[in-house]
């Protein structure tokens, strides 16, 4: 069956390769994947093409063993992917820095860049990297583009952007506030004001992209004006396993009280903080089951949970001065019931009416949450990162 015209994404992680085979244009994903455990004695594949799925146990030593063994299974799918016509591969990259603002054709220059800024995102460039050298071997006639998470905050006022921070120090070395899930605030917010029938240009919102990370954005008409990533994705809400905002000094304390060194510091912010931190468990699912049983640690998870997200979306109410659209996605934002009501609750003074009903409906479409008085509109909008790449490397290949 052909596939041409379609758009493989890649979104390589250190030890994982998540992928996915779409038509940008009818926006019909012919075959999703995902590899996990890569570099393990004991890798695992799942793939999904036009409706059936194979999985496959393997030990896969890298990115390239875990690339083949995709390509393996599209050809017992009766599938040559590097002869199929695809119009383009695009990938995630996580960082840009200062140098990419926008989705680019990847070149040799292109990758040596990627490579120069990696020390930006020490735990996603190289990975992404791995990703764009091991598929472009096996695919080297297909064009491919990198699209880059920070690309969509590049233009964030200089105020929103820079930390206090010693200004020779902070430019010797990159630091500043470039912000993340971009892909994703852009998707959204364009899909929102499409779903209200408006102008993206006419329309100011706050977008919450709540999943296992979780970033929140304020956009006015189309572009950002601020967000909660900020040098790294570490910054802003409480996510599945990472702190969000913490005061600076605690490194201080845990490296010379705890003796803690910057790597184990790294792990623990990263790995082992946020709501898994505080409750020992980061299915957004579960801890809701366990805030209705009354289980003490999962309800005070999900406090501090809320009470940073309700924090943030007091600042963006004030930076934006006029709100026209609350904007709910990702995994927790587009299923959590409870979440979304709990952090718009006792909000009706500013004009934010969540209707309980509507509220209530589970649906993969986008969708009105809020009552037909209600002064701001809130949303429900899924986000599709992989269709906003595949349509970016189209755009891309086709200039
Ligand atoms: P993401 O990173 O966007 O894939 O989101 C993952 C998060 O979404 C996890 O914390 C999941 O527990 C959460 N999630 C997915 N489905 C639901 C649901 N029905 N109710 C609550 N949380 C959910």
């Amino acid at each position: 069956m052909s596939i041409t015209g379609s758009v493989l994404v890649v979104n390589a992680g250190s030890s994982s390769l998540k992928y996915q085979v779409l038509d940008p244009v009818t926006e019909e994903v012919i075959a999703d994947g995902l590899v996990e455990r890569i570099g393990e004695p004991e890798s695992a594949v799942k793939h999904w093409y036009r409706g059936s799925q194979t999985r496959r146990e393997a030990s896969l030593p890298d990115h390239e063993a875990a690339i083949a063994l995709v390509m393996e299974l599209f050809e017992a799918d009766g599938v040559d992917i590097a002869d199929s016509g695809l119009a383009a591969v695009g990938h995630r990259v996580v960082h840009g820095g200062r140098s990419f603002f926008e989705p680019t054709l990847i070149t040799e220059t292109v990758r040596s860049e990627i490579e120069r800024i990696s020390p930006l995102a020490p735990l996603h460039n190289p990975a992404n990297l791995i990703g764009i050298n091991a598929v472009g071997a096996l695919l080297p006639d297909v064009p491919a583009v990198a699209v880059f998470d920070t690309a969509f905050f590049s233009d964030l006022p200089a105020e929103a952007a820079t930390y206090a921070l010693d200004a020779e120090v902070a430019r010797e070395y990159a630091v500043r506030r470039y912000g993340f899930h971009g892909t994703s605030h852009e998707y959204v917010s364009r899909r929102a004001a499409e779903f209200l029938g408006r102008d993206v240009g006419d329309v100011n919102q706050i977008v919450l992209h709540l999943g296992n990370g979780a970033s929140a954005s304020a956009v006015r008409g189309g572009s950002p004006i601020d967000t909660t990533m900020g040098m790294t994705p570490l910054e802003g809400l409480v996510m599945g396993t990472r702190t969000g905002d913490i005061d600076a000094g605690v490194v201080f304390q845990l490296s010379r009280v705890a003796g803690m060194s910057i790597e184990e510091i790294d792990v623990l912010f990263n790995k082992k903080s946020g709501l898994k931190g505080l409750c020992g468990e980061n299915d957004f699912r579960a801890i809701l089951d366990r805030v209705a049983a009354g289980d003490e640690a999962a309800d005070r998870a999900y406090r501090v949970y809320l009470h940073r997200l309700r924090r943030y979306i007091g600042a963006y109410m004030i930076e934006l001065g006029r709100v026209d659209a609350i904007v709910f996605t990702a995994g927790v934002g587009e299923n959590a019931v409870p979440v979304r009501a709990d952090a718009l609750a006792g909000l009706e003074g500013y004009g934010i009416r969540i209707d309980p009903d509507r509220n209530a409906v589970r649906s993969p479409d986008p969708r009105l949450i809020s009552t037909d008085d209600s002064a701001v509109a809130v949303l429900v909008v899924p986000t599709n990162e992989e269709l906003a790449i595949a349509r970016a490397a189209v755009a891309v290949v086709s200039v």
